[in-house]
């Protein structure tokens, strides 16, 4: 089946004993027991629930990996694939990795004294030199948010199998219609499914997906172990959004390169971060590990113009953090998905004052040029 298919038919399809074509949702926290030990494949909603294993599938069919697993949101799965490690450890991490996952290594992580390193891996050599025995996971994301730096997945995934480290990738940003990572070598993917799986932002929802038995055993393990699941009913939801995925990431594309041109054209535009864009650093291996840029475009305001009043000029458009729903979202990651970060921190990363975020929803693009530059001209020469 094509991926087109798979987003609908995939996992779980409908119900095998009444003909439903939409999954049923199981709201129960417990299973009756035919017998001491003699169970019907569920026993406890923590540990397994039909609903969330049509979600489960469903992903891990779309990443063509082994068994996929549903989580609270992308933090909680994050934290669980965290979990594989022990004191002693060391993560090397992309270096402009999102906000979050920062902050759970570098303010609970190490705690437990497991160790973690900023590398720019979109320079395999860089990763190469930091790699020691204590390394265990490369976890990159590609692009990252909110630089939009493209980082060889294939090129890392060789890197680690050669050291015996796991590739972890977050694939947010391009969800599998637009990359698989598993099939790029990588041993692990995970996902915010809050942003594009979902698409609507109307839930909060993790998934991971891994590409062996091995692993899904020790994942399987953690999540009953810790608890963070994901709900049935989000599960559903989650289900429901995936099924428009395909013709969602078309219009999200074809709306980000018009608006892309717009920008490239607007003098109130100092810098634009797009991988579709022909002059991006690495936009090849952009163009050759995805069928697509993305819908996310980061863009630093000239000075001449006041951030905060071109932010809140928009009338269409909303100023808010996250990413990946149906509406276009808007958000200054200095002060918001990135506040986490020390200021020093920031500042080497290249995250300034003037960097806005721009996730493209699928509203008219006409409609979404116009509120742009209606905010750029109430911004102009205010200080
Ligand atoms: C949002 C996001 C997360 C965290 O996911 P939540 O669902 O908000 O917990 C992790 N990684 C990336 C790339 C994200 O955009």
């Amino acid at each position: 089946m094509k991926i087109e298919s798979l987003l609908i038919h995939g996992g779980v399809d409908g119900d095998q004993e009444t003909g439903a074509v939409s999954v049923p949702l199981y709201l129960t926290s417990t299973y009756k027991q035919d017998g001491i030990g003699n169970n019907r494949g569920y026993e406890y909603s923590r540990t397994g629930n039909p609903t969330r294993f049509a979600a489960e599938k469903l992903i891990s069919d779309l990443e063509g990996g082994h068994a996929g697993f549903g989580f609270a949101s992308g933090m909680a799965a994050i934290t669980a694939i965290l979990m594989l490690f022990k004191a002693g450890d060391k993560i090397l991490l992309s270096a402009n990795v999102y906000g979050g996952t920062f902050r759970v290594l570098d303010k609970i992580f190490l705690n437990f004294k497991l160790e973690y390193e900023l590398v720019d891996t979109s320079d395999l050599s860089q990763v190469q030199a930091k790699i020691d025995p204590t390394v265990r996971a490369i976890l990159i994301e590609s692009p990252t948010n909110p630089l939009m730096q493209v980082t060889d997945i294939q090129g890392i995934a060789k890197l680690a199998q050669d050291n015996n480290i796991l590739t972890i990738v977050d694939n947010t940003f391009m969800t599998p219609y637009l990359q698989r990572p598993i099939s790029l070598g990588a041993d692990i993917v995970i996902h915010s499914a809050t942003k594009y799986l979902g698409g609507h932002s109307d839930l909060i929802a993790g998934l991971v997906v891994v590409n062996s038995s091995e692993l899904a055993e020790r994942i399987h393990f953690i999540q009953n172990a810790t608890g963070g699941v994901l709900s049935p009913f989000d599960s559903w939801l989650l289900i429901r959004g995936i099924k428009t995925l395909g013709i969602r990431m078309d219009r999200h594309l074809e709306n980000t390169i018009k608006i892309n041109q717009f920008l490239l054209k607007n003098p109130a535009i100092d810098k634009i971060y797009y991988p579709g864009q022909s002059d991006h650093q690495q936009a090849d291996i952009q163009e050759k590990q995805a069928n697509g840029a993305g819908a996310i475009v980061s863009f630093e305001l000239n000075a001449s113009y006041n951030v905060n009043k071109f932010l809140t000029s928009l009338k269409l458009i909303t100023l808010a953090e996250s990413l990946g729903g149906v509406e276009s979202l808007i958000s200054h990651p200095a002060s918001m998905t990135h506040a986490a970060i020390p200021l020093a921190i920031r500042q080497q990363l290249g995250i300034k004052d003037n960097l806005i975020r721009l996730s493209v929803g699928i509203e008219n693009v006409d409609d979404l040029i116009s509120d742009l530059e209606q905010a750029l001209t109430a911004a102009q020469g205010v200080i």
